[in-house]
């Protein structure tokens, strides 16, 4: 396979050279921060087979839609000229049908079984260091109208071959006699794992470190030199990088990156917000809490992130504060023992998550380029799907058979 650059050093860009250094690549990732400022550090580390329908669809439609407007609503998106921004909503309409969901329900499961099992492997195997809890995930309830809507989910979830098990408030608070929820019921999907993705990044770069890879830190790629159909080398602000195939997995800004290569993808940045705090009571179970869309991720010793929001098309640094209010007052209302949590403007972590139009990510080779790749646009589960979209990747570059059918996330759909 020769000598690999890797631009984007996320949660994709790491499962990628890691996949690719054991093929026997000479790797190199380089990162125009220190690894820890993308979207993979300070996510809500959930591991969701459960998440089989995508964000393109029918009910995502209908309930964005209508939270757009309120500045404490989970959901926000911005209106602006911006062309990308323009045809991504305009794509994002187009795909969100049943019949894109039907379709999609069988291609999510796949992929995000494949690294379920992957982190099982990796996580049992000692390859990499990190706590990786199997409890399942709790989607709790209030209201009796997304208690209908989670209802439908699990009954899609069990047809596709999940477990799932229907919960009472009583269950639910069997199941955290410490922290009592205030719900009205629940489904637990038995599929879902979680982790600590702070641990998992730290964990990846020590092993690429120890294992050879180059890691370049701090380091800005600008441009693509090219000749012909191939991408011959990266100007960046530390100088010239030389390679024989070129991997992007640059997250949000992939796009950008891509349209030197006239390439087009339609990804847009949808923004969200975590905390982590010491809990006045004990949180044994990871839980989303539906109506207020709400993750509530247990880190161990007491530890646990709460993560929302959805600014959709902003890709800025600004933290809105009324957001993350937001998720302090569902948090209170759901766990009454946390209520008023207090936390410094200095805890509070943002993160882009890329969010392609159709809910699916892109995998796979640039079209006129054939030693340029791609692994982008994984929205709400780019950890979930990291280490099968690592080896995906490798297997295409390598030349092997595919572990999957390809086809859903190519580039040019
Ligand atoms: C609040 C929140 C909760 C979430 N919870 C979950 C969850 O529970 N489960 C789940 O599966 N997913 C979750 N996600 C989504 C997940 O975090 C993302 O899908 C994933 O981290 C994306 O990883 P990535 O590697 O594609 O991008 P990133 O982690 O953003 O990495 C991209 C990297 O590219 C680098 N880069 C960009 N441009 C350049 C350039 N020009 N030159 C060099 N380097 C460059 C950046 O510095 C960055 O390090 C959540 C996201 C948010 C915001």
């Amino acid at each position: 396979m020769g000598k690999i650059v890797i631009v984007g050093g996320g949660v994709i860009g790491l499962f990628t050279a890691l996949y690719l250094q054991e093929k026997g690549a000479e790797v190199t990732v380089i990162d125009r921060g220190d690894f820890t400022d993308g979207c993979s550090y300070g996510n809500a580390g959930l591991i969701v087979p459960s998440h089989v329908i995508p964000l393109a669809s029918p009910g995502m439609l209908h309930k964005g839609m209508k939270n757009l407007f309120h500045r404490s609503s989970p959901v926000a998106a911005r209106i602006s000229p911006n062309i990308d921004l323009v045809r991504w909503y305009l794509r994002f309409t187009g795909a969100a049908t049943d019949k894109h969901v039907q379709e999609s329900i069988p291609v999510l499961k796949e992929l995000s079984l494949l690294s379920k099992n992957l982190y099982s492997e990796i996580n049992e195997s000692g390859k990499l260091d990190f706590p990786l809890w199997h409890k399942g995930l709790l989607m709790l309830y209030q209201s009796q109208k997304m208690g209908d809507e989670l209802h439908e989910e699990a009954e899609i979830a069990r047809h596709a071959g999940l477990e799932v098990s229907e919960l009472s408030a009583a269950d639910i608070r069997k199941l955290e006699p410490d922290a009592l929820p205030e719900v009205s019921g629940g489904v637990r999907y038995h599929s879902d794992d979680h982790l600590n993705p702070s641990d998992l990044m730290k964990s990846l770069i020590a092993r690429l470190e120890k294992s050879g890879v180059k890691l370049i830190r701090h380091c800005a790629v600008d441009k693509i030199r090219t000749s012909g159909s191939k991408a011959i080398m990266l100007e960046t602000e530390k100088g010239p990088f030389g390679f024989d195939q070129l991997v992007i997995t640059a997250g949000m800004w992939s796009s950008k990156i891509l349209n030197q290569l006239q390439t087009r993808i339609a990804v847009q940045p949808g923004k969200g917000y975590s905390f982590k705090v010491k809990t006045a009571s004990t949180i044994h179970y990871p839980a989303l809490l539906s109506d207020v869309n709400v993750a509530v991720t247990p880190l161990g010793n007491g530890l646990t992130q709460f993560g929302g929001g959805m600014e959709l098309g902003f890709g800025d640094l600004k933290i809105r504060q009324a957001r993350v209010q937001q998720i302090i007052k569902s948090v209170g209302e759901f766990y009454p023992a946390e209520k008023g949590i207090q936390i410094d403007h200095g805890q509070i972590w943002q993160g882009h998550r890329p969010c392609s139009f159709d809910g699916l990510p892109f995998i796979g080779r640039v079209p006129a380029f054939n030693n340029v790749f791609v692994g982008t646009g994984h929205s709400m589960m780019g950890v979930t799907l990291a280490p099968a979209t690592g080896l995906l990747l490798t297997e295409l570059i390598s030349g092997e058979r595919s572990s999957l059918d390809l086809n859903p996330f190519r580039l040019d759909r």
